[in-house]
């Protein structure tokens, strides 16, 4: 038995080896000896012994930001797409080598420790995972910062591919516990629902909630580059003020006795896995609204705490809105301001403008959020009041503009009066916020032409650009430490604290020597991902092969269909022309499908159904290998991204607001092919046009084309392969065993074909021969793609977040 350590014992330092603190951890904490002890308990003692680490960094952190009268940037956000914590923890902190070394002499393998830690999957896609890139770089930019969200029991669902067909499982990441978490139980407060509204005889109003639930703030240390600083991620859990009426229980209702807890239980269950289309649900406005209102309950709090004033607050504070999803938290400050501290409603107006920031994540007309005004008023009546007094305001400002006439005053207002009367989150969001930021500079210029045209007009100066990044941390040097190792060789650490120090690389990409040390360590990136496939789906990829890749969720806009169609021309022209020097590829998809979305989930069916076909036909070989990697997550993407050699960033035109894994993918050495949308314009210009393949429509051509005369059927008449790949498609060669399966979604094309598949097939065909072609000349493709490494630096989220804190948040 090893001997116990000292209390202050933490790995990296102090007099007790690290070995026997993980070890004491695992006696005293856990209950186990080494003999019992199995892995998931080894992966708590070492969290456990690394969080004591982190809590004295932790709270010196909160100690500096409270001594300095710091202002706090406090980012709400309904997704944080962490995934796994321990090998950010250890890489962040240095102590990598000292824990594997630890556990090495324990008999325990970390890597395989790393593997069985369960991914945080509190988010659907780029949206939660921006959150979680950005959450990193405000600790390692040292800036004091809290993140807001719900910790979702289930958060995301699991995806399971059966049959070739999507199936939906509960994400159990709790199941063991959660050792990186504390909860705060004297951090708690009450959120109300329903109820009415009274006047009072001093004119303040009274709103009494017909229901309440406590949310309890549960914290997870978020550690910086180097450990700088440690800041927090407060997500918030439900419980019910009763937790169980005895009354009802001694009465033989049993069930009925805990429906209160059960009903707080269900706020925090689910993450609502709706990308696009607004979940509707009661439920999920109840969730919006009660991380809102606890988060916001809690900043306030703080700031009176050390600063005593409420009317200092936008010099404290800063709220950054990350989408609508956290609106209502610009009705639930003024409610505070107005009927807690009895300010006046202009002097509130006016601090809670300047306190919160708006981030736009979507111009998508089906993803603006929007409340039908009845359940607005219904779950929440006096939010609904001071909409309505905030509206007031609104349109009485906009009157006074010479220029606006009836048609602007309906864009602008609050409420949408067309149809059913409903609220608008996002212009709710536009009017209560100083800054509105679009995530890339294209989508910047489109909200102010389209969602936001008439909202720009009165307000000029709130619109403004942050173009998205990523956190080189955990996108490059964690998930990529063959080509880290191989980069720090070439140009020194540099870049490790300074992202843009990556061009340094340029020259070396016309270094012989250098480029085939970065093709090796691409390819042994691509053995281990061969082998990930081989292992998990039985499915046999040549290493040699182009790894051609597109992982992100499941939806029209980003074109995954225009992919299979082409894979499917592909595989036709492969056995038509055997004879030709085609190639070899494997094509590899990945994503997740909104579970009420029905073409989403079919494109997943026809990648599969094109996959079992093509994978077992002899004619192609190893040619053309099909994959759907099920269970896409950030995980699954920290094993692909590494192994990629092309990054398909396909969407239509002005859709994709900006796309983040495009970035990660050029920043671990593949080469994209792309439309001109999103963030993709930017890595364009960064890393210059000969390094990159753009392909197809516009943002402006695919509006003109949507209100011209676009005859979809007519593109595909004058294209030979598209026409014969959705004949093959829509007669049933993929799916013999229900020949109409995808009649409608081929029909779907030749009938209207918003997304433009049809329009773009011909250009995207024509870029891929060309990618072949590039691939052949392996040295040159090599030199691109290290070209593409050494101009990403400008997309790290440390450079976005500086933007933010200096432009937005005056925190730099
Ligand atoms: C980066 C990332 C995304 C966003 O990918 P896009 O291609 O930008 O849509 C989604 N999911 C996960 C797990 C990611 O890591």
């Amino acid at each position: 038995m090893a001997t116990l350590p000292a209390p202050s014992a933490t790995p990296g330092r102090g007099t007790v080896p690290l070995a026997d603190a993980i070890l004491d951890t695992l006696v005293h904490r856990i209950g186990k000896d080494a003999q019992a002890a199995r892995p998931h308990d080894w992966l708590a003692a070492t969290i456990l012994t690394v969080r004591n680490r982190i809590i004295e960094r932790w709270m010196e952190s909160t100690k500096a930001a409270h001594a300095a009268g710091a202002k706090r940037v406090y980012y709400l956000s309904l997704e944080f797409l962490i995934g796994r914590l321990l090998r950010d923890a250890l890489s962040n902190l240095a102590v990598m080598e000292d824990v594997c070394g630890a556990l090495d002499s324990l008999g325990v393998d970390l890597s395989s420790l790393e593997d069985i830690e369960p991914d945080a999957a509190l988010g659907n896609g780029g949206l939660g995972r921006l959150a979680a890139c950005f959450m990193e770089s405000l600790a390692s930019l040292d800036l004091p910062a809290y993140g807001y969200g719900i910790r979702y029991v289930n958060g995301m669902f699991r995806q399971r591919i059966d049959q070739g067909w999507q199936i939906e499982l509960p994400e159990t990441w709790l199941a063991y516990g959660n050792p990186w978490e504390f909860e705060r139980r004297e951090s708690a407060y009450f959120v109300g629902f329903g109820g009415d509204v009274e006047p009072l005889e001093d004119g303040r109003v009274h709103w009494s909630p017909a229901e309440a639930v406590e949310a309890v703030a549960v914290d997870t240390p978020v550690v910086g580059w180097r450990g700088k600083r440690v800041n927090t991620l407060r997500l918030w859990t439900a419980r019910a003020l009763d937790p169980i009426r005895l009354d009802a229980f001694n009465a033989g209702d049993h069930e009925g006795a805990l429906a209160g807890q059960v009903r707080a239980e269900t706020l925090v269950r689910v993450l609502y896995p709706a990308d696009s289309t607004p979940a509707g649900q009661e439920l999920r406005l109840r969730q919006e609204f009660f991380f809102s209102s606890a988060s916001i309950q809690d900043i306030v709090r703080r700031h009176l705490q050390y600063f005593g004033n409420i009317r200092t607050l936008p010099d404290k504070a800063a709220i950054q809105l990350n989408d609508t999803h956290p609106a209502v938290s610009v009705a639930e400050l003024m409610r505070l301001l107005i009927d807690h501290h009895e300010l006046p409603f202009d002097e509130a107006w006016d601090l809670t403008r300047r306190t919160f920031g708006y981030t736009n994540h979507t111009l998508l007309p089906e993803a603006l959020e929007s409340w039908p005004l009845a359940l607005f008023e219904r779950l929440l009546p006096r939010h609904m009041q001071l909409v309505y007094a905030i509206n007031a305001r609104l349109l009485r400002e906009a009157r006074e503009k010479p220029d606006v006439d009836d048609r602007a005053i309906a864009a602008i207002s609050l409420i949408d009066e067309g149809g059913g009367r409903r609220v608008r989150m996002a212009n709710l969001a536009f009017a209560g916020a100083h800054s509105v930021n679009g995530v890339a500079a294209l989508h910047t210029e489109l909200m102010k032409s389209t969602v936001f045209a008439d909202l720009h007009r009165l307000y000029p100066d709130r619109i403004n650009n942050k173009t998205n990044g990523i956190t080189p941390r955990r996108w490059l040097q964690q998930c990529n430490p063959g080509l880290t190792a191989l980069i720090r060789d070439a140009i020194g650490d540099a870049f490790l604290d300074d992202a843009s120090a990556l061009t340094a690389l340029v020259p070396h990409a016309d270094d012989q020597a250098f480029r085939e040390r970065f093709g090796a360590a691409k390819r042994s990136n691509k053995v281990m991902l061969a082998d990930y496939i081989k292992g998990s789906m039985g499915l046999s990829v040549d290493p040699d092969a182009l790894f051609d890749v597109q992982i992100k969720r499941i939806h029209e806009y980003k074109r995954q269909l225009l992919n299979i169609v082409e894979t499917v021309a592909l595989y036709d022209q492969i056995r038509s022309h055997p004879e030709k020097a085609w190639t070899p590829r494997a094509k590899i998809f990945g994503g997740k499908a909104a579970s009420s979305y029905h073409n989403a989930k079919l494109i997943i069916k026809l990648a599969n159904d094109v996959a079992r076909r093509v994978n077992a036909d002899p004619a192609v070989g190893d040619l053309l290998k099909v994959a759907f990697l099920p269970n896409y997550n950030v995980s699954l993407a920290e094993k692909i991204i590494p192994a990629a050699d092309l990054s398909e960033q396909i969407s239509t035109a002005g859709m994709e607001a900006s796309g983040t894994g495009n970035m990660k993918f050029a920043l671990n050495g593949a080469l994209t092919i792309g439309t001109l949308d999103g963030a993709n314009v930017e890595m364009r210009d960064h890393i210059g046009e000969d390094d990159i393949v753009i392909f197809g429509l516009t943002a402006d051509e695919v509006a003109e084309r949507r209100a011209g005369e676009y005859d979809p059927r007519a593109a595909i008449e004058a294209s030979p392969e598209l026409r014969q790949a959705l004949e093959a498609i829509a007669s049933g060669v993929f799916s013999p065993d229900d020949p109409d399966r995808y009649k409608g979604l081929i029909a779907g094309l030749y009938e209207g074909d918003w997304f433009m598949v049809a329009a773009d097939f011909d250009a995207y065909h024509t870029a891929q021969r060309g990618i072949d072609a590039r691939w052949n000349d392996r040295a040159g493709w090599q030199a691109s793609a290290i070209r593409n490494v050494a101009n990403m630096g400008w997309f790290s989220s440390d450079r976005t977040i500086g933007e933010y804190a200096r432009d937005i948040w005056g925190v730099m």
